[in-house]
């Protein structure tokens, strides 16, 4: 059985994987890679904008994968829970709504508790052995990733996309998670609209970047025994020039889209809603984690054959939850 891969690994470099992947005898290959994780987090990018701008990149990849473009950022039982970027990134990573993780907004209460942790600390409690590295472009993220032998802040995208080229070209991360700001900025700056040239331009310089990162994952040297799930994901939309809606729901802030690509996903629109948290899930089912129940996720795997629709249940919404209780 050992002597299986190494053969098929050794026809795929002579054969091309173009010829391997039309074989039978094949097909069970994808599974004997090397699993890998790449999540690129677009901040405040709107799904209606990111369709409308000329995001080849990313539309490249949403059409070979699997993708929802009416994905939600909360519930809306978490009627009056922020929707800005602390509380939305620690769902994405975490796993958890804000109710668990505790990070309920970005000016009075930054404090993610730490019981629903990051889900590269799932992952290293899993394997100790694998590779995780968060390059972000928000300081205050660094506080919620936890085991990451990488934990780096750089002020620009363009300084964290050649730092995640450089990590995957000379580095071999399992799992790597970078985040891009300047699409938010535009938004607050110019107005987070599809209607906003500002704003789509902004967008399309970000799929050029989110081009480059995937072009130094397929130029890995050992790209061709790898298998990697590439998701990409933003926190919050946006509506006139900011994304915060106190005791409010509006859908132009909530919803936000979902992409993931690679071999292990079932290509087309994920049937039944998919929210930012899923990201977590999605990350750890395809790097082999099992999801345990005691952890509570709120998150499912979303857009992996392994895990169709039918057999993704996600928990029981509980009743509507006040989080945040403010002066009339
Ligand atoms: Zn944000």
């Amino acid at each position: 059985m050992r002597m299986r891969p190494r053969l098929d690994c050794l026809l795929t470099g002579i054969l091309g994987a173009t010829l391997c992947s039309v074989l039978p005898a094949f097909s069970a290959r994808a599974a004997e890679k090397i699993k890998k994780v790449l999540v690129v987090g677009i901040d405040g990018c709107r799904p209606d904008a990111l369709q409308k701008a000329k995001a080849t990149n990313l539309a490249a990849l949403a059409q070979s994968g699997a993708f929802s473009y009416t994905a939600q950022n909360l519930p809306l039982r978490l009627v009056d829970a922020e929707t800005s970027s602390g509380p939305s990134w620690a769902s994405l990573l975490s796993g958890v709504f804000p109710d668990k993780h505790g990070w309920l907004d970005d000016v009075r209460r930054k404090r993610f508790n730490g019981q629903y942790p990051h889900f590269f600390a799932r992952l290293k409690t899993h394997d100790p052995n694998l590779s995780t590295a968060s390059i972000i472009t928000w300081p205050d993220l660094q506080r919620i990733t936890t085991g990451a032998e990488i934990n780096e802040f750089v002020k620009k995208d363009q300084a964290a996309v050649e730092r995640g080229i450089e990590l995957l070209t000379k580095q071999n991360p399992d799992a790597l998670f970078i985040h891009l700001d300047s699409v938010d900025a535009a938004g607050h700056g110019k107005g987070f609209s599809p209607d906003v040239p500002e704003y789509l331009a902004a967008i399309e310089e970000m799929d050029l970047r989110v081009g480059q990162i995937v072009a130094a994952v397929r130029a890995r040297p050992d790209h061709a025994r790898e298998n990697w799930l590439i998701l990409v994901s933003t926190d919050h939309g946006g509506a006139g020039g900011g994304h915060n809606s106190h005791q409010n729901v509006v859908p132009e802030i909530r919803k936000i889209f979902y992409i993931a690509s690679g071999d292990s996903t079932e290509p087309g629109e994920i049937k039944g809603q998919v929210y930012g948290v899923d990201v977590a899930a999605t990350a750890l089912a395809h790097l082999g984690v099992k999801l345990d129940p005691a952890w509570k996720l709120d998150g499912v795997p979303a857009g992996l054959k392994a895990f169709p629709p039918p057999a993704v249940s996600r928990p029981a919404e509980p009743a509507a939850t006040v989080l945040i209780r403010r002066p009339k």
